[in-house]
């Protein structure tokens, strides 16, 4: 398999087949973000992925699942996208859904029609990082799309019935931003109302342009217990129209939680709040063993 560089996947891709179709993050802005840092962007000439779904599919009879990597697939022109998943989908019948990464530009220069054909052709999940639902939060790491615009090409997902998932990350808005930052996430995903969210923490990375500012002290990050709280004020303020699956188990998180919103809401809140106010360190996921 032709893979470039790293290959980044949501946890809930483990057992799908990867199939790298663009190389990098088409912004790759993110002010936090290391993970395409030193590549520049490019789509993967067709030929050659195609190449990569033949070999796969000697052997990728078991697998049910296909994730295409790497920042922004959704950016590929619609026709080319579906002519890819129709080949997955021929030559591995086996694979039953195509999941991608997509960011709210790409998401919004799609019209509602090549979304449905998408859908019909097999996409069955776009994974959109949002980070924070704070104005002034994304404004500051470069995200590079605002709330309205968010929500809009969430809901452009979601009403076509591809299934979306929401990834949002504590401490992006440093101790200073904390409260807004956890506020206005909780209510910017009620009004995506994915299907499922998680939440990531923030590991400020080296070889990011945060990490200049988290040396010299510009930026704060929250401790463990005020990143908790972000956690639980966020659950607090969603108010979602449709079930969604939210989790917290990603290895960079200090406590893993599952809940079905809206129904284990307060069951949630309570079991947050109960570990913020133990103050109890030993409860906590030891550092050495977070990473991203
Ligand atoms: S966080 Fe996502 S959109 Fe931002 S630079 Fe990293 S991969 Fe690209």
């Amino acid at each position: 398999m032709d893979y470039v560089g790293n290959i980044i996947r949501p946890p809930s891709e483990a057992y799908s087949l990867i199939i790298q179709v663009t190389v990098g993050c088409s912004h790759n802005m993110c002010t936090f973000c290391g993970t395409y840092k030193s590549r520049k962007f490019y789509i993967k000439d067709t030929d050659l992925i195609k190449r990569d779904i033949d070999e796969a599919s000697k052997f990728g009879g078991s697998f049910r699942k296909a994730f295409l990597t790497d920042g922004d697939v959704l950016i590929l022109p619609t026709e080319t996208l579906l002519h890819l998943i129709n080949y997955i989908r021929k030559k591995i019948p086996s694979i039953k859904r195509v999941g991608v990464y997509g960011n709210t530009k790409s998401i919004l220069k799609k019209s509602k029609n090549e979304l449905m054909e998408l859908k019909d052709a097999g996409l069955g999940i776009v994974y959109h990082g949002i980070e924070s639902g704070n104005k002034e939060v994304l404004r500051r790491i470069r995200k590079g799309a605002f709330p309205h615009k968010m929500i809009e090409s969430a809901n452009k997902i979601t009403e076509t019935g591809i299934l979306l998932s929401q990834t949002v990350l504590l401490g992006i808005g440093g101790r200073e931003l904390s409260i807004n930052h956890a506020v206005d996430t909780g209510k910017v995903l009620s009004e995506m109302s994915p299907h499922f969210a998680s939440a990531l923490t923030l590991i400020v990375l080296p070889n990011t342009d945060l990490y200049k500012d988290y040396k010299s002290g510009k930026f704060i990050l929250p401790d463990k217990f005020e990143l908790l709280n972000e956690l639980k004020i966020i659950i607090e303020n969603m108010d979602v129209k449709r079930e969604c699956f939210f989790a917290s188990n990603h290895a960079s998180n200090y406590v893993a939680v599952k809940a079905k919103l809206p129904r284990e809401k307060d069951k949630t809140v309570a079991l947050l709040e109960k570990i913020i106010s133990s103050g109890d360190k030993n409860i906590l996921r030891p550092e050495f063993m977070r990473g991203l």
